[in-house]
C-alpha cells in the first residue's frame, strides 16, 4: 500500500501543472459567475410565458433581422422604442437558455437580430438609455448566449465594444452599480481579469460608510442630498448590492467581509427594523409615500422569486438565514407581527430619525434640522407632503395601521407633527426637498432606550417637540408652541384606520366615544390595541368619521378615483395665535382595552415641560430622561442634574450607587460640556467633563458610567 503513495502524489502534481496555477483557477471562476448570472435571470422567468413571447416575435421578424414596429431613428429620451429590439431578443437568448439543443430557427434569427442591432447604429438623446439600458440588455443577451456559444468572436467583439462607451469610475449612486453591472457582463464574456476587479470594485464602492449620500456612519440611508430615504433608494441600493454579490459568492471577487458586514447590518439593522408585520414606517419612502402599496413589504419576499431581496441576501450571507427566515415569517403574515422582534431603539443623527422597536409594537420618529432636508416631492409625487418631517409619528402595532390611508389624510394632521390646520391640504412648494430649520434636533440611545427632540420652526410654527422612549410606553411633550399664523395651531396624536370602538375615560367613567368627542376633560383613550393617556388634558378633539381623497391628489401619475374610509383622528387645539403652550400625552401600543381600564399606577412622572426643559422619570426603570434645551439644573426629588451647555441625556440607575449616563449633542456643535450630578447616595464634588464625539459620529451619543468603580 505504501508503494502507490507517491503516485498519488505524481498525480496530483501532474494535475497542479495541467490547470496551470492562477490562469486557469481565474477562469473557472469566469465560468462561474456566468452560471449564476444566468442562474438569475432565469430564476423569475416562466417558461411558458417566455415561449408564447418568442414565437410571437419570431413571427413578426423580418428577414434582415429587424421588426417593422420598432422606429430604430428614434432618439426618444423615455420610452425609447429601439430598446425594444433588445429586449426582444433578450427573451430569444433566455429560451435558448433554458432549453438543451434544437431551435436551430431561433438561434439564427437571434444572431440575425444581433447583426441588426450592430447595422441600426441607434442612439437615444437620454445617456440612461445609451449607457445603462442598451448595454445592459445586450451583456445579458451575451451571457444568456454563452451557454450555446452562438455569437462568432467578430460579431461578439462588435457588440463589446459599443458596451465601452462608458465612464464607470465617474458614475455616481445608483447608476455606479447599474453600469458596473453590464462591465462585470463584459469581463465575464471576454474573461478580462483585471476589467473584472475594476467592476467588482466600483460595484462594491457604495458599501462604505463614508459617502455624502448613501449610506451613512449612523446606518441611514441618504439620497437627493441630507435627506431620508431608507426604504426607497436604501432599497435599490440593497438589492443592487445583494444581487452583485450573489454572482459573485465563492469565487475570488466575492463581497469582501468587512464590506459585507456593513451591508448585513443596514438591511438587519435598520432597513428590517422599519417594516412592523407585513407593513413599513411611512416616514421612510421619500416622494414614494404617495404611491399605492408603498408600505407593503411582501415584495422583498417574493419579486423576482428566488431573486427577491431576502433570498439574496441568504444566498449571499447564510449565517444570516434564521433572522432573515423570521423577518420573511413576519411579513408573509406566516408569524404575528410580534414573532422573534426583539427590543431595539436607534437614533440616527446623520438623518433625523429615531427607530423604537418593542416585541409588541414599533414607534418612529421623523424631524428634520438645518443638516437635513424636508420630505421630498418631485415627479409630481407627494404633492401635499409639505409637513411631513415635523415629528411624524409611526405607530404600528399590527402593522396595516396606515397602510394605504394616504389618499385621505387630512395631510396638516399627519400623526405626532404640530401644524396649522388650513381648511384644505396644502401642496409643497419646492420639489426634491426643501432645507430644514433649526439645529437643536438630537436624540440620546443606549440601543435600548431613548429620548429624542425636535426643534420645530416652520411656517411660522415653532415649538420644542420631545418623545421619550421606554418598554410600555413612549411620552411626548411640546413646550413653547408659539404662532402668529391665520389658522389655529393643532398637535396630532395619530390619524389611522379607525377599527372597532373607541373607549375613553372622561370626568372619572369610561364611556364609548366611537362617535368622537371633543372635550377637555379626557383623561385617557384607547383604540386598536393602543392607548393613550393625557397627564395634563387639554383641548382634544376625536373624530371617526369617513374621510374621502383620491392617490391622484397626491400623486398626480395615479388613479383619480375617489376613495373614501373611516378614520381615527385624535388631535389637541393650541388654538389661535397660541403663546407658549405645551401638551403631554403618553402613548401604549399593544394594550388592550382590558388593561387600559384597569388603570394600573403610572411609571411615569413628567418632571419638566418648558421650552428651557423637559424631563421624564420612569420610576420602574429607574431611569430619567432629560433635554437641556439651555444650560441648567433639574432637581427632582432626591436627585439633582445639571449642564453648562444644550444637551440631551439619560441616567440609567438614577438612584442607585452606580448610575450610567447617556447623553448627546443636537446642534452637533460641541467639543465638550461640564455635567453634575448628585443624589441621595451619589456624589461628585467636581463636574464632570464630556467629550463629545466629532468628525462623522457628531451627534451620536456618549456613554459614560458615572461611578466606574
Ligand atoms: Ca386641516
Amino acid at each position: 500500500m505504501a508503494m502507490n503513495q507517491p503516485r498519488y502524489i505524481c498525480c496530483f502534481l501532474l494535475m497542479l501543472l495541467c490547470c496551470g496555477g492562477k490562469v486557469a483557477y481565474s477562469q473557472d471562476h469566469f465560468d462561474r459567475i456566468a452560471a449564476n448570472i444566468i442562474q438569475y435571470l432565469k430564476a423569475d422567468a416562466d417558461t411558458a410565458k417566455v415561449q408564447k413571447a418568442v414565437s410571437s416575435f419570431q413571427s413578426t421578424m423580418l428577414p434582415n433581422g429587424s421588426w417593422a414596429d420598432i422606429a430604430y431613428a428614434s432618439k426618444a429620451e423615455t420610452n425609447w422604442v429601439p430598446l425594444m429590439h433588445l429586449t426582444r431578443l433578450k427573451q430569444f437568448a433566455l429560451l435558448l437558455a433554458m432549453q438543451q439543443g434544437g431551435q436551430q430557427q431561433l438561434e439564427k434569427q437571434t444572431l440575425t437580430g444581433l447583426r441588426y442591432w450592430l447595422q441600426a447604429n441607434s442612439k437615444s438623446n437620454n445617456w440612461f438609455q445609451n449607457d445603462i439600458a442598451a448595454p445592459t440588455a445586450l451583456g445579458e443577451i451575451l451571457i444568456l448566449l454563452k451557454v450555446r456559444k452562438l455569437p462568432s468572436v467578430g460579431l461578439r467583439d462588435s457588440l463589446l465594444t459599443g458596451m465601452k462607451q462608458v465612464n464607470l469610475i465617474k458614475a455616481v449612486g445608483a447608476n455606479k452599480l447599474d453600469i458596473a453591472v453590464h462591465f462585470i457582463y463584459r469581463a465575464c464574456i471576454t474573461r478580462d481579469n483585471s476589467l473584472m476587479d475594476t467592476a467588482v470594485n466600483q460595484a462594491f464602492m457604495p458599501v462604505s460608510l463614508s459617502y455624502k449620500e448613501g449610506l451613512q456612519p449612523d446606518y441611514s440611508y441618504r439620497q437627493h442630498g441630507p435627506q431620508l430615504q431608507i426604504a426607497s433608494y436604501g432599497q435599490v441600493f440593497l438589492n443592487g448590492e445583494y444581487k452583485v454579490a450573489s454572482w459573485l459568492v465563492g469565487t475570488p471577487y466575492a463581497m469582501p467581509a468587512e464590506k459585507l458586514t456593513i451591508l448585513d447590518r443596514y438591511l438587519l439593522d435598520t432597513y428590517l427594523k422599519t417594516i412592523r408585520g407585513r407593513y413599513s414606517d411611512f416616514n421612510i419612502e421619500g416622494r414614494g409615500i404617495s404611491r399605492n402599496d408603498v408600505l407593503d413589504r411582501l415584495p422583498i419576499t417574493t419579486q423576482g422569486g428566488k431573486n427577491s431581496l431576502l433570498a439574496l441576501a441568504r444566498t449571499v450571507n447564510p449565517d444570516n438565514a434564521r433572522l432573515l427566515d423570521e423577518a420573511e415569517a413576519r411579513i408573509t403574515q406566516k408569524q404575528a407581527p410580534a414573532f422573534q422582534v426583539t427590543p431595539a431603539h436607534a437614533f440616527f443623527y446623520k438623518s433625523d430619525y429615531t427607530l423604537h422597536v418593542r416585541t409588541f409594537y414599533s414607534f418612529n420618529v421623523r424631524t428634520v434640522s438645518k443638516r437635513t432636508i424636508r420630505t421630498e416631492a418631485g415627479n409630481k409625487e407627494n404633492i401635499t407632503g409639505k409637513f411631513l418631517p415635523d415629528g411624524a409619528t409611526n405607530i404600528q402595532v399590527i402593522g396595516s395601521e396606515y397602510n394605504n390611508i394616504m389618499p385621505i389624510w387630512e395631510w396638516d394632521k399627519i400623526p405626532g407633527i404640530t401644524g396649522r390646520d388650513y381648511a384644505a391640504d396644502q401642496k409643497t412648494t419646492l420639489e426634491w426637498g426643501e432645507r430644514g430649520v433649526g439645529a437643536f434636533t438630537g436624540g440620546a440611545s443606549d440601543g435600548q432606550y431613548g429620548l429624542s427632540v425636535y426643534g420645530l420652526d416652520y411656517n411660522e410654527v415653532t415649538a420644542k417637540k420631545a418623545w421619550f422612549f421606554f418598554d410600555d410606553e413612549v411620552v411626548c411633550l411640546g413646550a413653547g408652541i408659539n404662532s402668529y399664523a391665520r389658522e389655529a395651531i393643532t398637535t396630532t396624536v395619530n390619524q389611522s384606520w379607525q377599527k372597532g370602538p373607541v373607549s375613553a375615560f372622561v370626568k372619572g367613567k369610561v364611556i364609548d366615544v366611537s362617535a368622537g368627542i371633543s372635550t377637555s376633560e379626557l383623561q385617557w383613550l384607547w383604540h386598536d390595541g393602543i392607548g393613550y393617556s393625557f397627564p395634563d388634558k387639554g383641548k382634544i378633539s376625536l373624530t371617526t368619521g369617513i374621510q374621502s381623497g383620491s392617490w391622484a391628489a397626491i400623486n398626480a401619475n395615479r388613479s383619480a378615483d375617489i376613495l373614501s374610509g373611516k378614520v381615527f383622528k385624535l388631535w389637541f387645539n393650541h388654538g389661535l395665535d397660541p403663546v407658549d403652550q405645551s401638551y403631554a400625552y403618553i402613548v401604549k401600543p399593544g394594550l388592550s382595552e382590558k388593561e387600559m381600564m384597569a388603570h394600573p399606577t403610572s411609571p411615569i412622572r413628567i418632571l419638566a415641560n418648558t421650552s428651557k426643559l423637559q424631563a421624564v422619570e420612569h420610576t420602574d426603570l429607574q431611569m430619567v430622561q432629560v433635554a437641556f434645551y439651555e444650560a441648567g439644573t433639574l432637581t427632582a426629588g432626591s436627585y439633582t442634574i445639571t449642564v453648562d451647555q444644550p444637551c440631551v441625556l439619560f441616567i440609567k440607575n438614577v438612584l442607585a450607587k452606580n448610575p450610567v449616563l447617556y447623553l448627546s449633542d443636537p446642534t452637533q456643535s460641541l467639543t465638550d460640556l461640564y455635567l453634575g450630578f448628585s443624589s441621595a447616595v451619589f456624589k461628585v464634588n467636581d463636574p464632570i467633563s464630556v467629550s463629545l464625539p466629532q468628525g462623522d459620529y457628531k451627534g451620536s451619543t456618549v456613554h459614560i458610567d458615572l461611578n466606574p468603580r
